[in-house]
């Protein structure tokens, strides 16, 4: 081997002992607040603990929409926001909660709604890429495994924040060849050692017949007609990606922050003379009205968008995304056990496809291939017979067209450096940018929904330099629990089966008393963490405890608390980023609507042509999910109906 060669593993290798040393928790040097340059810490520890029990007790309430709007017509010139933040996705409110909780006046605003974007329509994996390590290993580049450290240790912090809106899942990796065996227990145990003490469970090899037990679809050989030998089973997290977004946002208002959804940055205001950033003009898409918002720095967290933004301040800056949509297929319950995935680490052409059991159905994905820019992205038919062929090699169940209850694409913001030249958008870094536009306007984007907080964190220090900011504090959001977090127990549901009732208007119209059952009591703890007694409440004693959905758990009394609670504006606000019947089941979505609309009219006062409209565009909205009847065509193999 030459001399070079063999000082580069050296080094390469002595770096993932360092690295992991540091996941271990033998040093501390990301996470020491005095390595933080930004941290005055001009609040005492005990103040910051108060603001975050205050956050995080039972008796919270956000301040309403008006009152929001309010506060950011309230900004001037001579009293600006510190910060405002453009765009509500999962990076935009882990950027709001960062600078309110470091005592940073905070305004955000969300042309859609909170999640409406990318966040919404991820895999709702919280992980740190096992297949960026094999690209580490393969390639000995540090530059990926630091990657992976990080998402690990990002990973642990969001199953520490919001531990009712996350959970371990255990992910088989089936092997049809003996010589698979020794190589994927041996990654995944190079994964448990790099989580090191951030691990969730230790990855372990089963038998063909403990595989067989825990995930009995899985085929027993393959479609080159090879025996199942063996899998691997490792562990990442799991969330509800909308849901967690929602409670950032919720959490973000509490903290402080002006949020807004349904309001638009139309277009940026700039100092003239200097040329500096300093706001931007909103349309509040709800009511039609504009009005500016002042602020020392602005922070474009637009996603797949930011692009858009950056051309605000200048049309002629470069291009740093290069927009790449993934497509999910959501399928019955029965193709995936509860409690186990399944990861197609090599599909024909190369990629890796998973199918996990979510929310009491099956997500399968993902696809990636070069896409227009949207907000109402689609799946394409070629796509999701692209995943229902994938996963059909390793199912003993007939994988149909006709199964399919929902599709839905996604678009990655994937941050490229504009000289690069390809769409081979596998092979750019997942890792994040943010960047310093021009005097006033800093871009973050890229990264992945995983590392979110800790891509915040960056951003604000790069604001607080670039403005001159005034933080009262270092960053604290690393150990910051998200609502609901709190006087949150994984048996918490007991509780509610055991002290509420679902009062419910029955088909004759009266009111009777019927069971909290345990589904039901599940998903509100699951939802709504330790907040979940204030939703069984409202269908106690208001007559909302009805089902939206036959076969799903959604309560109508969901749909005021989101009203009163969360933000929600519109039906699809509900249907989509609320519940998740619009990616779960969109026929039974459809089904809900009407009620939802009622319910949603009743707390938001909407007149008759509001509801129509409502309904309208939530069909609209539907019709971008590519469930079995909303196939385009039949490819003949997995049959429409
Ligand atoms: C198919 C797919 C699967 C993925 N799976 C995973 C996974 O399992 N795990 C993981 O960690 N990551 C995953 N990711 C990546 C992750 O979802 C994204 O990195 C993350 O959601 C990006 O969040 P964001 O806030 O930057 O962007 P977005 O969520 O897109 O938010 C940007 C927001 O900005 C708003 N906006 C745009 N312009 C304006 C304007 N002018 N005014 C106001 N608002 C504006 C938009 O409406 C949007 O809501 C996946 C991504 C895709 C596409």
């Amino acid at each position: 081997m030459a001399s070079g060669t063999r000082l580069r593993r050296f080094a390469y290798y002595g770096a993932v002992v360092v690295g992991t040393a540091a996941a271990l928790g033998f040093t501390s040097a990301h996470n020491s607040s005095s390595a933080n340059p930004f941290s005055r810490d001009r609040r005492s520890s005990g103040e910051i603990s108060a603001i975050t029990e205050r956050m995080s007790s039972s008796g919270w309430r956000v301040p309403n929409r008006n009152t929001q709007e309010a506060a950011l017509r309230g900004s001037s010139e001579v009293s600006p926001f510190d910060v405002l933040v453009i765009g509500g996705g999962a990076t935009g409110c882990g950027v709001a909660l960062d600078a309110a909780t470091r005592g940073l006046r905070v305004g955000l605003v969300e042309r859609d709604d909170y999640s409406a974007g990318t966040s919404s329509r991820s895999t709702k994996l919280v992980h740190g890429g096992v297949r960026y390590l094999e690209k580490a290993f393969w390639q000995f580049d540090y530059g990926q495994l630091k990657l992976v450290f990080h998402a690990l240790e990002e990973r642990a912090r969001i199953l520490h924040n919001a531990p009712h809106l996350c959970n371990a899942l255990p992910t088989m990796t089936p092997c049809y060849e003996w010589w698979e065996i020794p190589y994927y227990w041996a990654g995944l145990k190079l994964y448990d050692l790099v989580a090191g003490s951030r691990m969730l469970h230790m990855s372990r090899y089963f038998s063909r017949k403990e595989s067989m037990e825990a995930f009995p679809t899985l085929a027993q050989q393959n479609a080159l007609h090879k025996t199942l030998k063996g899998t691997v089973v490792y562990y990442d997290g799991q969330m509800n990606d909308s849901r967690l977004n929602v409670t950032i946002a919720c959490t973000a208002a509490l903290a402080g922050a002006v949020v807004l959804n349904h309001a638009e940055a139309v277009s940026l205001k700039k100092d003239e003379v200097t040329g500096n950033v300093t706001g931007a003009r909103i349309r509040n898409k709800l009511t039609g009205k504009e009005f500016d918002v002042h602020a020392k720095v602005v922070i474009n967290a637009a996603g797949p968008f930011c692009d858009e933004v950056r051309k605000m301040a200048d049309k002629n800056a470069p291009q740093i995304i290069s927009p790449s949509s993934g497509v999910h297929v959501v399928l019955p319950d029965y193709y995936s056990p509860d409690h186990m995935g399944l990861i197609v680490p090599k599909t024909k052409d190369g990629r890796v496809v998973f199918m996990l059991p979510w929310l009491g159905r099956t997500v399968a994905g993902t696809t990636d291939s070069a896409t227009n820019l949207t907000m109402l992205p689609e799946a394409h038919e070629e796509e999701i017979e692209f995943i229902l062929d994938a996963i059909s090699d390793y199912l003993v169940v007939k994988v149909r067209r006709s199964d399919v209850m929902s599709a839905w694409s996604g678009i990655r913001p994937l941050a490229t450096d504009p000289n690069v030249k390809g769409t081979d958008t596998a092979s750019i870094s997942r890792d994040h940018v943010v960047c310093l536009d021009s005097d006033g306007l800093v871009t973050v984007t890229g990264g992945k929904w995983t590392t979110y907080r800790s891509m915040a964190e960056d951003a604000v220090d790069v604001a607080i330099k670039s403005g001159s900011l005034q933080p009262m504090n270092g960053c604290i959001t690393q150990a910051l629990p998200l609502v609901g977090a709190n006087g949150w127990d994984p048996s918490s549901f007991t509780v509610l089966a055991q002290n509420y009732v679902r009062m419910k208007r029955s088909y004759g119209g009266k009111i009777v008393p019927g069971a909290m059952d345990t589904a039901a009591a599940k998903h509100l703890v699951q939802t709504y963490g330790g907040l979940a007694p204030q939703v069984a409440l409202i269908a106690q004693l208001e007559g909302l405890g009805k089902r939206l959905a036959h076969g799903y758990p959604y309560l109508e009394a969901e749909v005021a608390y989101c009203a009163r609670n969360e933000y929600c504006e519109s039906a699809v606000d509900f249907i989509a980023r609320r519940a998740r019947l619009a990616f779960l089941d969109t026929d039974a979505a459809n089904r809900a609507l009407p009620r939802v609309i009622e319910i949603l009219a009743a707390e938001h006062r909407w007149d008759r042509a509001r509801r129509k409209a409502e309904m309208a565009d939530a069909i609209t909205f539907l019709e971008t999910f590519k469930f079995s009847r909303n196939a385009q065509f039949d490819d003949g193999k997995h049959r429409a109906r």
